[in-house]
């Protein structure tokens, strides 16, 4: 069969990508050799978000509610019920997508991809060809040599979102977002849950200075981390897995019943056959890209977490859009500055644009505004008064550079934020606009006006 656009893989890059290629008249395929929706929807964001949902009202029963006046006793929950919700809700998306792909006219092929020339791809025996083809086949865990993965006692983020049973004692080596995420579904579920963090900090792609002040507020949930850590060797007994590991240049060992290895990602690029077409790689192992998402090989294009940039579902969809467009001729942008990165924690840290430590790097002149959430008056009335907004900008222009949340429903506040940064917005633009009252919304306004001096409520 002979298409416009074939697209390999359809995590939310490849899905997205097919489906605008297909709205803009392009006669397009999509290979997919798992489930639609990728990692994302299938062992990613979605998985992950409704467990930590789960977890969380759950865990609100024993802290949150008590605090309104409301006393709940013999609460219990069901474990199975709340991994068959998720599987529920997964499975309904995977329906959607296969939905999408029919309304718009994008032909599904299940099987492997595999690249035979610069137009052409086998998928289980058969040959299809394409004017251009999109390459958007993701990442997978980074494992440790030591470390052998069974997905049932020592376990990538997959494994851990399939667990039987909550584990007596989960220790997960790495605190950045996935982890510190999955770290507290299981904490809020009766885990002890301790950390092995290589760096000095959690989260080390939040703001210094969130990231600081976000470590506390977890450890007041009951999550352990051991900083500075570097994990050496392990050691696997039937009862239990011992992990050894080297803190200020002395060796420690810690047991869990269950270990979470969340060290990152890496590109996901076997079994495509690059090489055959010579397409060629990064340092890292990403596939190398032009500003165009073109390949070294022009007719093949690269997008979402196969590339470089934040490996971030909606980065991913914003270069699907993209690509699409740009083979049907059109120009489109992708603003990177205003791509929000999250953690679904309670509280919850966002942030969107430069942190401070870059605008350092960068040698950049600016002003910073911050207001905390316990001056704000809805954050009183919900008892959600932990944490604060963060506002970066130009000393200049008054320019946003950065703006970053730690609180309650960070995850939706930064979306005013993103569209400012995206629009070249000023700190002014923010303080002068009207926010309702009250909402957590008007903490961003006041951390504008703070930035310049006059916050009214602090
Ligand atoms: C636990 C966890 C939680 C996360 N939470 C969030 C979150 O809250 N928000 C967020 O923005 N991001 C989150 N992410 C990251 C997000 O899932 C990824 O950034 C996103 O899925 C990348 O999309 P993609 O389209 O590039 O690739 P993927 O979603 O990885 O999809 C790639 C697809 O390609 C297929 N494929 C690969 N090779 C071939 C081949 N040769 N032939 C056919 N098909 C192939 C794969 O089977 C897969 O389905 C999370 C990730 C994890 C692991």
């Amino acid at each position: 069969m002979n298409y416009e656009v074939l697209v390999i893989g359809s995590g939310p890059g490849g899905y997205v990508a097919a489906i605008r290629a297909a709205q803009l008249g392009l006669k397009t395929a999509c290979v997919e050799k798992g489930l639609l929706g990728g990692t994302c929807l299938n062992i990613g964001c979605i998985p992950s978000k409704a467990l930590l949902h789960s977890s969380e009202l759950y865990s609100a029963l024993g802290h949150t509610y008590a605090i309104h006046g409301i006393e709940v006793q013999g609460a219990r929950f069901d474990f199975g019920k709340m991994m068959e919700r998720k599987k529920g809700i997964v499975k309904s998306f995977n329906q959607g997508i296969a939905a999408l792909f029919k309304k718009n006219g994008v032909t599904l092929y299940p099987g492997s991809a595999q690249l035979t020339s610069p137009t052409s791809v086998k998928v289980l025996g058969e040959e299809l060809t394409a004017a251009s083809i999109i390459l958007a086949t993701g990442s997978l865990p980074i494992d440790l040599p030591f470390l052998p993965i069974d997905e049932e006692r020592i376990v990538t983020s997959t494994g851990a979102l399939s667990l039987p049973k909550v584990p007596k004692r989960l220790l997960i080596i790495g605190a950045g977002i996935i982890g510190v995420e999955l770290g507290s579904v299981y904490k809020r579920l009766g885990s002890e849950v301790v950390f092995l963090e290589f760096l000095d900090r959690i989260c080390p792609t939040l703001d210094g200075s969130l990231s600081k002040a976000f470590q506390p507020l977890l450890e007041k949930q009951g999550l352990v981390f051991h900083l500075s850590a570097k994990v050496t060797g392990a050691k696997i007994e039937k009862e239990e897995i011992r992990i050894l590991y080297e803190q200020q240049g002395a060796s420690h060992q810690l047991s869990g019943d269950v270990v979470l290895v969340s060290i990152g990602r890496r590109p996901y690029t076997q079994g495509l056959g690059l090489e055959k077409v010579g397409i060629q790689l990064t340092e890292k192992g990403q596939i190398a890209i032009n500003g165009r998402f073109q390949t070294s090989v022009p007719t093949i294009y690269a997008i979402g977490d196969v590339v470089d940039g934040p490996m971030l579902a909606h980065k991913a969809s914003e270069e699907g859009v993209a690509v699409a467009e740009l083979i049907a001729g059109l120009h489109p942008t992708v603003h990177y500055m205003a791509i929000p990165s999250v953690v679904y924690t309670n509280p919850e840290a966002a942030g969107v644009g430069l942190t401070e430590e870059e605008t350092k790097k960068l040698q950049l002149q600016t002003k910073i505004g911050l207001f905390p959430f316990k001056t704000n008056s809805r954050a009183k009335c919900t008892g959600e008064e932990e944490g604060m907004v963060k506002m970066i900008a130009d000393a200049q222009s008054d320019r946003l550079l950065g703006v970053h949340i730690l609180g309650s429903h960070a995850s939706e506040l930064i979306g005013e934020a993103a569209l400012a940064l995206q629009k070249g917005a000023t700190a002014l633009d923010i303080a002068t606009t009207p926010h309702a009252h009250p909402t957590l919304s008007e903490a961003l306004k006041e951390a504008a006006l703070a930035l310049h001096g006059r916050a009214i409520h602090r």
